[in-house]
């Protein structure tokens, strides 16, 4: 037999299963899955992901065997239920519904009722005896064919609606008689003849396979393709289609449909959360047309419509049944869909549900205590990009704060910024660097790049499974929806709060998305808490990773919160900043505008005991954990008095003219400074500045070693080498003043002397560098720079461009470029490693705290990555995945992935 193109599922057999959402996507898997583990899934089958593939390939043909295929399945659904497609007596309807490998939620839309025309829909009325309904469902399938397969736009037809409602003098749909549905199918199907040209398609076949072709055509929409890039999804994945029986929600109050997940995704807490509506179908709940109603007490709120645990509590006990058998099976808090017939359950959709970073990491603990998964599966359900989230802040609890108005809590975090009303305007706002907040009645798919851009969203219609509230929780991203507070006036250009408050475009509101509140102004915020089951998990995720972390940081005050975050040393101390200090500002300039070596000496004598202070001050706060320290970086000008009156005041203290400082300053003056005088190219023409600070690091090292009973080993960083002779100076320098100091203070201090790698000509030559270097540091910024010759401070006007138009995969800046920025990286290891093989690996860019990039460090052998404080939680819980994605996919090599760093290994340089 050839190509299997499509999978049956129904009466507890399924031809697939949960393993292959790659061919079915994830809703065919799922539903092939429960339905094997024998839950009450409505029978069907799905076409395979290989057949949207193969349909773009070939020119949007299908492949030949697929007809056939489709046939027989319908036929061995309808032997299952019992029912013919098409037939006049007792028509089988189905639903054609998309599933993508990855959830893609809303984006590509669902048919429900196909199958119904004329004579079609004479079987329904025979068979429910319900004319009602019958006429209902037909005119709910016209609506969405012709908006989805057709391309009839959805507001002509609903507008026919509305004037039927209007004729009958009635609000709402319910309200509506047979005879009046009846009545809007032959006008809806003369609105689409008028509109398009075309007959509404009365074949059920030809139904079927619009609809087919529909949903494979989407995979190529805006929409649809916004998502992908947004998510990183390849095109290439293609979707699947599942076609399947119909059930009905809406024929009666004892009907229902409904979302439910098998705990709070908001906050993990495990208590059944979900929301239905009686006599319902499909959408309903998510389309925020009615407010649905909670599935049981488990959080009553005042104003609660009935629970269904009240209303259907035969069909709610067998629901709960249900969850605990998803739960014991996928071992993971699953997203369920749900419909009642009858009195009758069927489950048509689970997956694993989305969830915020808070609820991601309290589902993990409490499962590893209820025994369901182990420490390590617990720490993959964490995504490192989630994290920040929870170290994003929240609302000041003491801070004033003027609540206009409180809605649903869908999304938590806070966030404040300008009002504005369209995604549109919310993007191109951003654009200009301002903070916003996307106001909407709703939001669709549509709206997804504004809610990219925008700080936080509010909506004022929808419920927590409402679009805004998924798609912002997915974002993480703060999210106050359906709050009825608000009237939202997109024409005026404001809402209006209940309490009165006019909010126009522009003001400033802030939201709490964990309570729902709606604040005027900015309120102040706080810094996330981190202690709980996050401290639980990140104690998980450092028995697990072989990489350190470490931070980046130049003041005690980074270097503590760094130590809350679980930074394991300083990977990059930038000395620079120390020489801004106003205090010390006027000594610097006077060393770099000083005519002689006796000038510069005597100012860096000032600047001496400060520096020595400020590595007092963060060697104490590192408590004995390994700080590196890059001498001196940036280029001279950066530092030079550009105002008269500086000048004039320095002329004083220095005794020189203002006119010899300006021609100092002009000749000082750089075309190309990032290229320019900088770095070690600085130490190299004035070796005093290195001395200096070398003398700094080794005396304040010495004095705590002597006075503090401190345990220390500075790691002096060279930057910017790109010849080993520029190292080789630096380091007999260094070595000399550190050996000086020693004697000086009667003490022994261990140190090491390395290097950053940010040139391609030093990651080229590591081989050669190494022999002088006992550590090396990729500076990735910079070495992103050279070697894709750009400014990152010219970047702007055209890398944007670039990443949209899919020049570049993602910003080289956020993400390291693994092809070419990595493959130097991979060679400065492995070079550096030829001539010293325990030479101590690092990375301080940006990059280090970037999870994609913190597995690609781990994968060519980095001892550690050192980032931004705030992501030294994400690149711990990145190495922690690294290492045990590798463990998984290399089982054989577990003991060797495991290995410790070599922070310990690294033999100290003292005495050479
Ligand atoms: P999405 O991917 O947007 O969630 P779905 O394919 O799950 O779209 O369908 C949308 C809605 O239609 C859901 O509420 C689902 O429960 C309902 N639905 C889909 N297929 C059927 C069916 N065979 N019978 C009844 N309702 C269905
Ligand atoms: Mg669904
Ligand atoms: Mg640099």
């Amino acid at each position: 037999m050839g190509t299997q193109y499509v999978y049956f599922f129904g009466a507890g057999k399924a031809d697939g299963n949960a393993k292959m959402k790659e061919l079915l996507g994830g809703k065919g898997a799922n539903l092939a899955e429960m339905t094997a583990i024998g839950l009450p899934v409505p029978a069907g089958f799905t076409i395979t992901t290989e057949v949207c593939t193969e349909y773009y390939k070939n020119n949007q043909q299908y492949p030949a065997p697929l007809a056939a295929e489709v046939e027989a399945n319908l036929a061995r659904v309808e032997a299952l239920m019992g029912k013919k497609f098409g037939d006049a007596k007792n028509p089988l309807l189905v639903s054609v519904r998309s599933g993508a490998r990855a959830s893609m939620p809303g984006m590509m839309d669902t048919i429900l009722n196909l199958g119904l025309n004329d004579t079609t829909v004479q079987g329904i009325i025979a068979q429910s005896g319900d004319e009602r309904f019958a006429y209902d469902a037909y005119r709910r399938f016209v609506q969405m064919y012709s908006d989805v397969v057709m391309g009839m736009h959805k507001d002509e037809l609903e507008h026919l609606l509305e004037r039927k409602k209007d004729a009958r003098g009635v609000h709402l749909d319910t309200e509506l008689a047979a005879s009046d549905w009846k009545e809007l199918v032959s006008e809806f199907k003369a609105k689409i003849k008028a509109t398009l040209g075309v007959d509404f398609p009365e074949d059920p076949k030809e139904q079927l396979w619009g609809a087919i072709g529909a949903v494979f055509g989407s995979w190529m929409n805006q929409r649809a393709i916004t998502y992908r890039k947004l998510n990183n999804i390849p095109a290439e994945w293609g979707t699947a289609v599942n076609v399947q029986s119909m059930v009905f929600g809406n024929m009666g109050d004892d009907c229902a449909t409904g979302v439910a997940f098998t705990r709070d995704p908001s906050t993990g807490e495990n208590y059944f959360y979900g929301e239905y509506l009686v006599n319902a179908q499909g959408e309903d709940v998510v389309a925020g047309i009615r407010t649905p109603q909670p599935i049981n007490r488990a959080k009553y709120k005042p104003g609660d419509l009935p629970s269904m645990e009240e209303v259907l509590p035969e069909c709610y006990q067998q629901l709960v049944q249900i969850r605990d058998i998803l739960e014991r099976h996928y071992k993971d808090m699953q997203d369920i869909e749900f419909t009642i017939e009858k009195g009758i359950l069927y489950m048509l959709q689970c997956r694993s549900g989305k969830r915020t970073a808070k609820a991601a990491i309290k589902i993990a603990v409490d499962m590893v205590a209820e025994g369901l998964i182990d420490e390590k599966t617990a720490v993959l359900r964490v995504a490192p990009s989630q994290l920040d989230q929870l170290l994003h802040p929240s609302l000041d609890p003491k801070a004033e704060k003027k609540v206009i108005a409180k809605g649903l809590p869908a999304s938590p975090g806070a966030a404040a910024g300008e009002v504005v009303f369209t995604a549109d305007e919310a993007e191109s706002a951003a654009k200009l660097g301002h903070k916003v907040i996307l106001v909407r009645v709703e939001t669709s798919p549509e709206d997804i790049h504004g809610m990219h851009a925008a700080q936080g969203i509010l909506t004022a219609r929808g419920g927590m499974t409402s679009h805004a509230a998924v798609v912002a929780r997915g974002m993480g991203k703060c999210c106050v929806a359906g709050c009825g507070d608000i009237k939202v006036d997109y024409h005026a250009g404001q809402f209006v709060a209940k309490d009165g408050t006019v909010i126009k475009k522009g003001d400033v509101i802030t939201l709490d998305g964990s309570t729902g509140e709606v604040m005027k102004g900015s309120v102040p915020m706080v810094a996330a808490g981190v202690g709980g089951d996050f401290a639980t998990v990140m104690a998980w995720v450092d028995k697990f990773r072989r990489m350190k972390v470490r931070a980046n940081a130049d003041t005690p005050h980074d270097a503590k919160t760094a130590r809350d975050f679980g930074a394991e040393g300083i990977g990059l101390c930038r000395t620079e900043h120390m020489f801004f200090e106003a205090d010390r500002i006027a000594a610097v300039r006077e060393m770099i505008l000083s005519a002689d070596l006796e000038g510069r000496k005597k100012a860096l004598a000032k600047i001496l005991p400060m520096q020595k202070g400020d590595f007092k001050g963060l060697f104490r706060e590192m408590k004995g954990l390994p700080v590196t320290i890059r001498l001196l970086d940036p280029p001279l000008h950066e530092f030079l008095p550009q105002e008269d009156k500086d000048i004039d005041a320095l002329s004083a203290t220095m005794g020189v003219s203002a006119q010899t400082l300006k021609h100092k300053v002009e000749f000082l003056h750089e075309f190309n400074p990032m290229l320019g005088h900088r770095g070690c190219r600085l130490g190299v023409t004035f070796p005093e500045i290195y001395d200096m600070q070398v003398q700094a690091i080794m005396e304040a090292a010495c004095e705590l070693v002597k006075d503090e009973g401190f345990q220390i080993v500075p790691e002096i960083m060279i930057p910017l080498v790109a010849v080993t002779k520029e190292l080789s100076i630096m380091r007999a320098n260094a070595v000399a003043v550190c050996e000086d100091v020693q004697k000086r203070y009667g003490v022994k201090v261990d140190y090491l002397i390395g290097t950053m790698i940010e040139l391609p000509r030093a990651a080229i030559t590591a081989d050669s560098i190494a022999t002088e270097a006992d550590f090396f540091s990729f500076g990735t910024n910079d070495l992103t720079q050279t070697t894709f010759g750009l400014s990152r401070d010219d970047a702007g006007k055209f890398l944007p461009f670039y990443v949209e138009n899919g020049i570049l995969e993602d910003d080289p800046f956020v993400t390291l470029d693994q092809n070419g920025v990595g493959a130097l990286v991979r060679m400065g290891c492995e070079k550096g490693r030829l001539t010293r093989p325990k030479i101590k690996l690092g990375i301080c860019g940006e990059h280090g705290g970037d999870p994609a990039s913190v597995i690609f460090c781990d994968s060519v052998g980095l001892d550690y990555v050192s980032c931004s404080p705030f992501r030294v939680p994400i690149a711990r819980l990145a190495a922690a995945h690294a290492t045990l994605n590798a463990q998984a996919a290399a089982p054989a090599a577990k003991g060797a992935a495991a290995g410790k760093g070599s922070d310990a290994q690294q033999q100290p340089v003292a005495g050479a």
